[in-house]
């Protein structure tokens, strides 16, 4: 079996199948050989575990989550990989690579099919162009997933990992923290990827919570409020909230006050309890 932990390798499989690299498709791929061994063994992936990989590119990534886990399913979009994975993933029994678009992927279906009995965790090298879609698809999917190890630009990590009423936190901060506790893990430079990005990279860690921190009636308007908090987050959240959502001023104060949060206040300052109670009144 070929292993994947040098770059003379890497360049050598990806000129033999003619391979270019995709700029649409976030494709830089990992050629620093440290960075994925930590990478498996952080997210969890071993015995009695089933893991789903998002864009597993020419599976380096993949290679060392089959050495730990029971199975590895890997969802890339690219066909041209397809045949570079059934060579570099030609000596495992324990991985199933399906070529599909992971954002029209029903994977709670995925799960019941392929990972019957066992603890199922997500560990990818995300394509960049869709970080939050694919987050809070996985998510708001409300997938019986323990964790979700990821590897994303550092400023977006900074952001998701930021406490919720920080002046980092955003309406990303707020949507994670609802259904998982992010841990930031460790840095990338973007010198680990073939072709280098132009900012670095982090990996970290969100930890699933089995419910999510409150019951709603309604998620959607949970995620309505941040949002219209945080569209224009220098402007007080009364602004914010009332021009985003095309609402009398007047409507919105009141709306505020009787969630208890200071129609002067700016989003990041709110608690996820206040986005709860607004979000119970919007
Ligand atoms: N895991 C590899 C690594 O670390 O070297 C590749 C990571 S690269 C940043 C992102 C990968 O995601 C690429 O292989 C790309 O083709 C794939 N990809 C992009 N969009 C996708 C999508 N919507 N569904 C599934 N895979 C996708």
């Amino acid at each position: 079996m070929k292993k994947l932990s040098d770059i003379g390798t890497i360049k050598e499989i990806l000129s033999r199948h003619g391979f270019n690299f995709s700029k649409g498709l976030g494709q830089n791929f990992l050629i620093n050989p440290s960075v994925c061994p930590k990478m498996a063994e952080l997210s969890s992936a071993g015995e009695g575990v089933g893991v789903i990989e998002i864009g597993p590119g020419i599976g380096v990534l993949t290679q060392e989550l089959c050495e730990r886990a029971d199975k590895v399913v890997a969802v890339e979009i690219d066909q041209r990989l397809i045949p570079v994975l059934e060579e570099t993933l030609g000596d495992y029994d324990n991985i199933k690579v399906i070529n599909e678009d992971v954002m029209k992927l029903d994977l709670n279906e995925l799960i019941e099919n392929e990972f019957k009995g066992m603890k199922v965790v997500v560990c990818a090298n995300l394509p960049y162009y869709i970080t939050s879609p694919v987050i809070m698809k996985l998510l708001e999917d409300k997938l019986p997933i323990e964790s979700i190890t990821v590897m994303v630009q550092k400023e977006a990590a900074r952001r998701i990992c930021a406490e919720v009423g920080s002046r980092e936190s955003g309406a990303v901060t707020v949507a994670v923290n609802f259904y998982s506790k992010p841990e930031m893990l460790f840095s990338v430079s973007a010198g680990s990827f073939m072709p280098a990005p132009k900012v670095d990279s982090a990996v970290m860690k969100l930890n699933v919570y089995k419910e999510p921190l409150f019951e709603l009636e309604d998620d959607k308007k949970f995620f309505t409020a941040v949002k219209a908090a945080f569209a224009q987050r220098r402007k007080t959240v009364l602004n914010s909230i009332s021009s985003s959502l095309g609402l009398e001023k007047s409507a919105v104060n009141e709306l505020l006050l009787d969630s208890g949060v200071n129609p002067q206040s700016r989003a990041e300052k709110l608690s996820m309890e206040d986005f709860a109670e607004i979000s119970k009144r919007i």
